[in-house]
Order: structure tokens, then C-alpha cells, then sequence
């Protein structure tokens, strides 16, 4: 008999190594990988595109609702589509970034892209990241990360990131950033970030990235063997 496939949730705060972990990870178990951020950064481009006030929740919840988001696994990386274009690389934009937790924090947009992300993981076989995975979108999750890193390395990450598609920022402006956007996010009433009771926090300020993922991997396989064993 095959082993069972899991659900495997890592939410944690901005650029605390999620995506990186989750997309290592899920090659490694041949799972899906599924990047929620990635969802909520289409739906904010969409409220961009469409000039729509990211303050009307009755405007914004009604374009996100008609637009057509999609995530698709590719040999370079995960492609996210939004009403059929292919948006990968515009979402990561500081414009999008600005007005993303706005959209997020709407009820209507959550129950959106909760309700495609539970269909996602239907059959299990999935790693999702997020900020509400393990608390809100599957509380059942077989294994439940929390990963948390010092404002300096998630800053000094996210610089990186953003140097190597072209963009300079002072390391000053991203702690801004991302300060501002932990601060939203945990403190809106529609599924807060925060840590679930059962997850395993992981401080990867002084993991290398395998560390990280090894930790993942590992786990994955200890839940699965015990299932066997069941
Ligand atoms: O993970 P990433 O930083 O790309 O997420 C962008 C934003 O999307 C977060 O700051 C948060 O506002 C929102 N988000 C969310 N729930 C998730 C994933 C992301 O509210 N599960």
C-alpha cells in the first residue's frame, strides 16, 4: 500500500523563508506546491489594474470575485495566471506589495481563494504556505509549520530578492515594508497571521535553506511512517 499523502502547512510572516522551504520541499516529496501569497498578490493586481479603490470592499470583493486566478506548475517554477496572462513576475512589484494586505484582509476575497485552495488540497499531496494555512484554510493539516525569523535576516533576504530582478531598495525601506505588512496582517480581523497550536515553529535566521527544508522533509517522512504503522 502507497503512503498516505499529506497536507503539509508553513505559514509564518513576510520573507520568513516560506517559499523557498515549501517549493524545496514539495519537489522532494513529489508534491504540489501551493504559493497562497501568490493568489492574494494576483487578486491585488487585479484591483490595480482595474483602478479600483483598494478601500471598497464592495468593488474589490466583486472584481476579485470575476477574476479568473490560477497557479501552474512549470520547469522553471511555479506561473501564476490571472484571467489567462500570465502576471509571475508582476505581482513581486513594490506597487503590488503596497496595497496586497488591503485586499487580503476583505472577507470575500479570503472566502475566494480559501474555498480554491481547500479544493487544491483535496487528495492531500501538497505543501501550502501562507499566512492562515494551518489555522484557517486546513486546521486538519497532518503537519503544520510556523517558521519565524529576526527582522534583520528577513530583511536582508527580501533585498536580495528584490536586487536580483532589478529592483534597489534601501534595506531601511524593506524593514518599513515588511514591519507594515506583519503589523496588517496580524492585526485584521479576518484570519489573523498567527501560529497554530499544533505547529512546529522553525527560527531560520541561522538555518541555510537545506536546514530548513531537511527539517520539512524529515518530519514528512517520521508522520508518514507512523501512519504505516497505524
Ligand atoms: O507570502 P506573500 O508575502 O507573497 O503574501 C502577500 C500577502 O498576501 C501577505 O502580506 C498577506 O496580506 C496576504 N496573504 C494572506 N493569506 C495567505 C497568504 C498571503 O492574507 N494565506
Amino acid at each position: 500500500m502507497g503512503l498516505k499523502k499529506l497536507v503539509i502547512a508553513i505559514d509564518g510572516p513576510a520573507a520568513s523563508g516560506k517559499s523557498t522551504t515549501a517549493r524545496r520541499a514539495a519537489a522532494l516529496l513529489g508534491y504540489l506546491h501551493v504559493d497562497t501569497g501568490a493568489m492574494y498578490r494576483a487578486a491585488a493586481l487585479k484591483v490595480l489594474r482595474t483602478g479600483t479603490s483598494p478601500d471598497d470592499p464592495e468593488r474589490v470583493s466583486q472584481v476579485v470575485e470575476d477574476a479568473r486566478i490560477v497557479l501552474q506548475r512549470r520547469d522553471d517554477g511555479l506561473h501564476v495566471t490571472l484571467d489567462g496572462e500570465d502576471v509571475t513576475d508582476e505581482i513581486r512589484t513594490p506597487a503590488v506589495t503596497r496595497v496586497v494586505s488591503a485586499v487580503s484582509a476583505m472577507r470575500r476575497v479570503r472566502d475566494v481563494m480559501v474555498r480554491e485552495q481547500r479544493a487544491l488540497g483535496a487528495g492531500g499531496g501538497i505543501v501550502l504556505e501562507g499566512r492562515d494555512i494551518g489555522t484557517v484554510v486546513f486546521p486538519d493539516a497532518d503537519l503544520k509549520f510556523f517558521l519565524v525569523a529576526g527582522i534583520d535576516a528577513r530583511a536582508r533576504r527580501r533585498q536580495e530578492e528584490l536586487r536580483a530582478r532589478g529592483v534597489t531598495v534601501s534595506i531601511a525601506a524593506v524593514k518599513e515594508e515588511l514591519g507594515e505588512r506583519d503589523r496588517l496582517d496580524s492585526t485584521r480581523d479576518e484570519s489573523p497571521l498567527r501560529k497554530a497550536d499544533d505547529a512546529i515553529e522553525l527560527d531560520t535566521s541561522a538555518l541555510t535553506i537545506d536546514q530548513q527544508v531537511a527539517a520539512v522533509v524529515a518530519t514528512a517522512h517520521r508522520v508518514m511512517g507512523e501512519r504505516e504503522k497505524k
